[in-house]
């Protein structure tokens, strides 16, 4: 075995060490300064739309303020994907709102409009008020049904954050992902499109909205020449040291895209005529996800080499590369887990040095949301049990794309 092949690893530009350096040289070793507004301009004229755009310290920092720039409080429901990564729904929990999980439809796999609106109607019956904001995702980089999304929140008036975290330079009808709603999410964590260590942004309507959302990221200072605080505030800015890499990773942001969506390309004709094996694409041409991760779906008739051995020992460590900082595994299996093929062809993979991963179990059925409301229709539950995410990143040669569909074909049993 040669080397290792992950998902997504961070691919430096080359170009930011000297944004650092300077910070260095020019003593602005601080969370704001001259990369984080150059950072900030790049990325505004990268998404157009004549959107304000303020960098954080991470993505799950730019949720949680787009929710309380929504005036989202304790008591109050947010409506939130349920197929997506905790970040979008763990900082409602943090304003001591709760979140309503709403379920995917089979397209893109994002938020469901029609189940949205059935949602909304049926928790302002329920609980007598209007959900005070909409979660979109755009999971895996692949847009949502944005339009449609967005008509039914503006008949109810609710505001939508879009989290793009993953879908950083997608397009719907040629618009950029994060700009539909009034706030849209970013991040630069360091397996996402472009990377800052770790980091965030949102995206804001205009310039009293990147204001207010400055304010709030900045410990709330009020204008005295002492600390005067009339409201309570986060420390969540980025550090200029971080926004010197984003500087340096917009130079390639471009490239990273064309990068993985040509990787998409590659395994779309090695997967073709792979019985059993669905990539997921671009619905139709309204849709143009920067394919963050490619993701298949593996049929549960389909049989993989070794399936009778899958969840037979505890996995070391966790998704996601938290490492040494998981809870240990109490037990081989949850209630809801990947079919058995699909445990088999990950660890089929892992054992010829190629990382994959299942999708990202819903919301809906973690354990620390079960009594959560939930809007559902079986979608995202049959997605995570099914799929697998394959290496994307900038890294990914073709000649490992080539490999890996090679290992994926020997996994399947004749
Ligand atoms: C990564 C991610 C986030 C959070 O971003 P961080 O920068 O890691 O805090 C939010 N939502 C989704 C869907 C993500 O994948």
């Amino acid at each position: 075995m040669n080397k290792r092949i992950y998902l997504c690893l961070a691919h430096m530009s080359g170009k930011e060490q000297a944004f650092i350096k300077e910070a260095f040289d020019t003593n602005w070793v601080v969370p704001l300064g001259p990369n984080v507004n150059a950072f900030e301009k790049d990325l505004e004229t990268f998404i157009g739309e004549n959107k304000q755009v303020v960098a954080l310290s991470a993505g799950t920092a730019a949720v949680h303020l787009a929710l309380l720039a929504c005036g989202v409080r304790p008591g109050d429901e947010v409506i939130v994907q349920s197929f997506t990564f905790c970040a979008s729904s763990h900082p409602v929990t943090y304003l001591g709102a709760t979140p309503v999980f709403v379920d995917s439809e089979v397209d893109t796999w994002n938020m469901d409009p029609e189940l949205l609106e059935e949602a909304i109607k049926d928790r302002i019956s329920k609980t007598g008020k209007k959900p005070k904001a909409i979660v979109p995702v755009y999971l895996y980089g692949m847009p949502a049904k944005i339009e449609e999304i967005m008509a039914i929140a503006n008949k109810y008036d609710i505001p939508i954050i879009e989290d793009a975290a993953e879908g950083l330079g997608s397009r719907y009808d040629g618009q950029v992902c994060g700009t539909f709603g009034r706030y849209g999410v970013l991040s630069f964590n360091g397996n996402k499109m472009i990377t800052t260590s770790g980091g965030g942004a949102l995206i804001c309507p205009n310039e009293e909205a990147k204001r207010k959302i400055m304010f709030y990221a900045t410990q709330a200072r009020e204008s005295y020449p002492y600390y005067q605080h009339e409201k309570i505030g986060y420390n969540y800015r980025m550090s200029n040291i971080c926004a010197g890499i984003g500087c340096g990773q917009m130079t390639v942001l471009e490239e990273h895209i064309a990068h993985h969506q040509h990787t998409f390309c590659l395994y779309k004709e090695l997967l073709a005529g792979v019985e059993g094996i669905v990539l997921h694409e671009n619905p139709s041409s309204q849709f143009d996800s920067n394919y963050w991760l490619n993701t298949i779906l593996l049929d549960p008739d389909l049989h993989v080499n070794g399936e009778e051995y899958a969840y037979e020992a505890v996995v070391q460590g966790a998704v996601g590369g938290a490492a040494g900082v998981t809870h240990e595994a109490s037990s081989l299996h949850t209630d809801c887990e990947p079919n058995k093929n699909v445990e088999a062809m990950r660890m089929a993979l892992d054992a010829v040095g190629i990382e994959s991963r299942p999708l990202w179990k819903p919301m809906h059925l973690q354990p620390v949301y079960k009594n959560n409301p939930c809007y559902v229709n079986g979608v995202s539950e049959s997605l995570f049990k099914q799929g697998l995410c394959l290496p994307s990143g900038p890294c990914v040669t073709d000649e490992d794309v080539v490999y890996i569909v090679q290992e994926i074909k020997k996994a399947i049993q004749k």
